[in-house]
């Protein structure tokens, strides 16, 4: 029987928004730059229809790096005697959205390391706050896990959204990457209870992180399939010296575009960022990123005085800049390819009511 073309199956993706198994793992498996090609034309024609050319800004403020976990990739990680701790005041942080305000943000991701001083509490009066001075805003949280009833709080306190990526759908590679205490059902759990309680949802995984095959790959894209996230962040594995991945080699750039072109395809409306990772491995990768598919950049709007802290991995770009830098950086880099940035919340928008306003 003659073996199905990649773009054949690239096609088929288009029209059917899923494959099998197996159909992933050969695609993942033998793609040509071409493919890539033809794959990145395709999601962006996809994003151009759904977006135009704007690509939506998040600013990402990273309010702690205490973290109680330790996730074996992680700079961060509670086990690195290295990592300068830091954690902002309420106050600050509600001072970095103003900034962030002025200069067009319409939505604040508020991250950080498991950090149990900010109790499910605080981050609910912490949100009620941004809500009441800036009205017209998202909040998107990226604290990691937490139970019910604390999601339950936050979300009643105006939290829009929630990152928490899967990091891999498959329960054996996620016990190799996360200590014993982790599981990976229990991240599920939470994606669960996130989706259930009304947040707009984020999962994701690093791409050519330690120990990750083809299969892991194709797992991760039934995953999102079946679990539809309003959003994915994707981006490079990339090494932290201070971890026991530390000699590990960085994921694939061209396996990152590539899969940001496949999961536009299959999730046409999906919230899909140009991850900072993407641009650490290159100096174009959030515009590759872009062209590839996503529509969603997330610049730091965290003190300058704290970023270089707020290290998950070597060398991460925009540690020196100050909030303003970035901001007009971005703009100039979208500018360069034909992409404008919206200074709306851009929320995720089903197929029906969808504004191309
Ligand atoms: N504590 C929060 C935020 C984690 S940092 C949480 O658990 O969700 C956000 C993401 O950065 C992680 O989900 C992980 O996928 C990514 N990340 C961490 N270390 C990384 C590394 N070394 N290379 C690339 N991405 C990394």
């Amino acid at each position: 029987m003659m073996q199905t073309s990649n773009k054949e199956l690239i096609l088929r993706l288009c029209e059917q928004r899923t494959l099998t198994k197996q159909e992933w793992v050969s695609l993942l498996t033998g793609f040509t730059d071409e493919d890539r090609a033809f794959a990145a034309e395709t999601a962006r024609g996809i994003s151009r229809n759904h977006f135009g050319n704007r690509v939506f800004i998040r600013g990402i403020i990273e309010f702690s790096n205490y973290c109680k976990n330790d996730c074996l990739y992680c700079g961060i990680r509670r086990s690195n005697p290295n990592a300068q701790r830091y954690r902002l005041t309420d106050d600050e942080i509600l001072e970095c959205c103003a900034e962030g305000y002025e200069i067009g943000y319409r939505t604040f991701v508020l991250q950080s390391g498991e950090d149990l001083t900010y109790t499910a509490e605080r981050i609910a009066a912490l949100v009620r706050r941004i809500k009441a001075s800036f009205p017209d805003c998202a909040v998107t949280l990226s604290l990691g896990e937490k139970e019910y009833e604390e999601y339950a709080m936050m979300r009643e306190a105006g939290a829009d959204r929630y990152l928490l990526r899967h990091e891999t759908a498959n329960a054996a590679h996620y016990a190799k990457l996360h200590p014993e205490k982790m599981s990976y059902a229990h991240r599920m759990k939470c994606l669960e209870d996130l989706k259930s309680l009304g947040f707009q949802t984020g999962a994701g995984m690093m791409i050519g992180a330690p120990f990750q095959t083809a299969e892991h790959l194709a797992e991760d894209m039934l995953f999102l399939r079946s679990f539809e996230p309003h959003m994915i962040g994707m981006g490079p594995f990339l090494p932290h010296k201070d971890t026991p991945f530390a000699a590990e080699p960085k994921g694939s750039y061209e396996m990152t575009l590539f899969l940001l072109s496949l999961c536009r395809i299959m999730l046409p409306n999906v919230l899909l960022p140009a991850t900072t990772a993407l641009g650490t491995i290159r100096p174009q990768g959030r515009e590759q990123g872009i062209l590839a598919g996503a529509n969603v950049i997330m610049p730091n709007l965290s003190p300058t005085a704290v970023r270089k802290k707020y290290m998950l991995y070597d060398n991460k770009i925009c540690t020196e800049d100050r909030s303003a830098d970035c901001r007009f950086c971005l703009q100039q880099r979208m500018k360069s390819i034909g992409y404008e940035i919206s200074v709306t919340r851009g929320d995720y928008q089903d197929e029906e009511n969808r504004d191309l306003r």
